[in-house]
């Protein structure tokens, strides 16, 4: 039996993981004693990896080779990688000649590895002139993305995990991390366990498991986490909380934000947020003070943990910037203990921000907008220019297709068809395109239901390269068997796109991606010193971690530049910011409500979010039965009064629907629910809602509901909220 340390493929916790494999099978899996992320565990979805890739369930599930189909009406049929490959490339750069670069859209993921993504970012943005690259960490931590920069000036998270041991208080917000993030949740347990003295703040409109680990539950009203923030500015001021010091010395921008919470008080606060006046002192106090009291004149230090909650709203942005507001007010941040950080939804968000894969961004977290930014790029690329052009955001990119602007989309390792918010819109998009590729692990999403050309891609297990966790730790992933059937990286696929099209666009000049597709670990391994090299001189600079320190020291955190010893735990202990005169900036937004509220004719707040077992659209996770034995099947969870009210028993089928779309599912009561708010997993798309109820009524997944309403500055929608009518069906 061989065993290969790689890495957990689910969230962004990052754990490391010993994959056991005999010839072509993956037989076990247990968790890397030596990954400081995880340091031997793993949780339910974890610890099962090995029987979601056991051979019987790859051949059902996986997709094995290139299809084609010639007309929509078709079945696809499968053909040679060659003639998929000549095909598109054909197709794209006809498009590209006859529309212009913006008429091509890529849609990636978070789930992809870092050197997937880096070579797909030089094959959109150098090769082909369009920045219309954009991921569904868009739908992820996009708002963490930018409250970072507006407040520290970069996106990257200040803290790490080995603060939760050492933290006096921990807030959590916008997270159900025992279910989401359950390692990482083990941590909190411990910490409580260990320090009588710690002091837990849970502040979600769901009364979750995480939740009834705090000393100080806080069940806000959906989308009042900006009042939230600010009410609790507001007391710090009154009551001499705030660090005047820090502030003076470390930030700027403190008097207007002073000015904005002024109107925040106390009484206002309770009343948009639903939570009494008393709880908003006590959560002040905690958090200012890092806990009980300060020793010895010294604050004890708070920690903030946070996750979609904040992210997928129309105030993405401004939650996060508030959020963090309220470390630099107080001085908490930059010292062990202390910080905002947060939790990355998938496993690879972090590292493909690192390459600059959205729309809005360039490789080592340069920014689109700056042009000596592009210019370095172009260099480093050995390109003539960048386009300066913003690239369409996720959302942005599926309108432009249903537009007809867009005429061809490129989709690789994610479920659009499912994930996305106003479905109906993004399967018109899908419709309308010319041209529809997927590059996929499994053979049946809805999405590659609607796809010309499916390229059968590897998975976890297969795959090697890089990933980034939630606490800018480096890891490998190292493939433990060979790929099935025709399945290929990532990455190599790129490449072979790539150079086709340099034929056409590129004729006679040296190739950009000169990258050895045969020889997988050495080909990974140049695009990553390549990626490497782009990060010197940057926030996270990584010219010091190759694969060889890598293979001898473990993960790391960036930044390593050249010369270090190893990585580090936590940023700005100088209190010098990314910022261009080293000040952290108070971000100012005033409070607004969620984008589509509740009326008379849509009475209850729909709230969306993951399962303890599963895995986004289960492609993988779904394979299992032992992960239905914690929740079986889509139940609407809602509040007892509601149910009586509406005369509902648990299991009686509802008919839940908005102006955006409609589904039927069995409703469920749950106490941890507060009136007029109901809840539904993200899990459960139309492929495994798929038939009719015994009422005729046609099933599909939340995204039916979804509004695509986004935050203005991250351009992530608010998948936590949308109002809803519910009746009996
Ligand atoms: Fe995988 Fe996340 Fe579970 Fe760790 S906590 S084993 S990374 S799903």
């Amino acid at each position: 039996m061989r065993e290969t340390k790689s890495t957990c493929p689910y969230c962004g916790v990052g754990c490391g993981v010993v994959i056991e494999s005999e010839g072509r099978s993956i037989v076990g899996v247990r968790g890397d004693q030596d990954h400081p992320a995880n340091q031997g565990r793993l949780c339910s979805k974890g610890s099962s990896l090995h029987l979601t890739a056991a051979p019987e369930l790859a051949q059902q599930a996986r997709l094995l080779q290139p299809m084609r189909r010639l007309q929509r009406s078709a079945a696809p049929e499968a053909v040679s990688w060659d003639a998929a490959l000549d095909d598109v490339a054909a197709r794209i750069a006809n498009i590209h000649a006859d529309h212009g670069p913006d008429a091509l859209g890529f849609y990636l993921s978070g789930q992809l590895l870092t050197e997937d993504y880096y070579v797909f970012n030089k094959l959109v943005k150098g090769l082909l002139g369009t920045n219309n690259l954009d991921t569904n960490s868009r739908l992820c931590m996009s708002s963490a993305v930018a409250g970072y920069k507006a407040t520290l000036g970069a996106d990257a998270p200040p803290a790490c995990y080995e603060d939760i041991d050492l933290a006096g208080c921990l807030f959590i917000t916008g997270s159900n991390m025992a279910w989401a993030h359950p390692i990482l949740f083990r941590r909190v347990e411990e910490a409580r366990a260990r320090n009588s003295q710690l002091k837990i703040i849970v502040a979600d409109p769901r009364k979750t498991e995480t939740a009834e680990l705090a000393d100080l539950y806080l069940p806000l009203q959906p989308g009042s986490d900006v009042m939230l923030f600010h009410g609790l500015l507001h007391i710090m001021l009154w009551e001499g909380w705030t660090d005047s010091a820090y502030i003076a010395r470390h930030t700027s921008g403190f008097a207007e934000l002073k000015q904005l919470v002024r109107e925040a008080t106390p009484e206002q606060v309770s009343r948009v947020c639903g939570l009494p006046v008393a709880d908003l002192y006590q959560a002040a106090r905690w958090m200012a003070l890092g806990g009980a009291e300060a020793l010895d004149g010294q604050r004890q230090p708070t920690l903030s943990l946070y996750c979609q909650g904040l992210n997928q709203s129309r105030s993405g942005t401004a939650n996060n910037a508030a959020l963090i507001n309220l470390h630099l007010a107080t001085g908490q941040i930059g010292r062990p203990g202390a910080g905002p950080l947060s939790l990355t939804g998938q496993p690879n968000a972090m590292g493909g921000r690192e390459v600059g894969g959205l729309s809005n961004l360039l490789s080592a977290h340069r920014d689109l907008a700056n042009p000596e930014h592009r210019a370095e790029v172009a260099r480093l690329w050995g390109v003539d220019a960048v386009p300066a052009q913003p690239g369409k955001a996720a959302l942005e990119m599926f309108e432009a297709a249903a537009d007809g602007q867009i005429k061809a989309l490129w989709i690789a390792c994610t479920n659009p068809a499912q994930s996305m918010p106003n479905q109906a819109m993004v399967r018109r998009a899908l419709e309308r395109a010319e041209l529809v590729v997927v590059q996929e692990a499994f053979a049946a999403t809805e999405t590659t239901a609607y796809a010309d050309v499916l390229l059968p891609a590897t998975t976890w297990g297969e795959k090697l390269g890089t990933v980034t966790n939630s606490e800018r730790r480096i890891s490998r992933v190292r493939s433990a068997v060979a790929a099935p059937g025709l399945a290929q990286h990532d990455w190599q696929i790129g490449v072979q796109l790539a150079q086709r099209l340099e034929r056409r666009l590129r004729h006679g000049l040296p190739s950009l991606f000169a990258y050895d597709t045969a020889q997988a670990e050495a080909g990974a391994e140049a695009i990553w010193n390549e990626h490497r090299e782009s990060t010197r001189g940057r926030d996270l600079d990584i010219t010091g971690l190759s694969w060889s320190v890598l293979e001898q020291q473990g993960p790391q955190q960036w930044p390593m530049p050249s010369g270090a010893d190893s990585g580090v735990k936590r940023l700005y202990a100088d209190g010098r910011f990314a910022t261009a005169d080293g000040r952290a900036t108070f971000d100012v937004q005033p409070w607004k409500a969620v984008a589509v509220r509740r009326d008379a004719r849509h009475p209850f707040s729909l709230n969306t979010g993951r399962l303890r077992d599963q895995w986004h659209g289960m492609t993988r996770t779904g394979q299992l039965g032992r992960l239905f034995s914690h929740v079986s099947e889509p139940q609407l969870q809602m509040h007892a009064q509601d149910m009586q009210r509406l005369q509902l028993q648990s299991g009686d089928l509802v008919h839940v629907s908005n102006p955006l779309g409609a589904i039927a599912l069995p409703v469920v009561a749950d106490a941890g629910l507060q009136p007029a708010q109901v809840y539904l997993p993200m899990h459960w798309g139309s492929m495994f809602l798929s038939g009719k109820s015994s009422k005729g009524l046609r099933l599909a997944g939340v995204n039916a509901l979804t509004t695509d309403q986004r935050c203005p500055r991250s351009r992530q929608p608010e998948l936590k909220h949308v109002a809803v009518k519910v009746l009996k069906a």
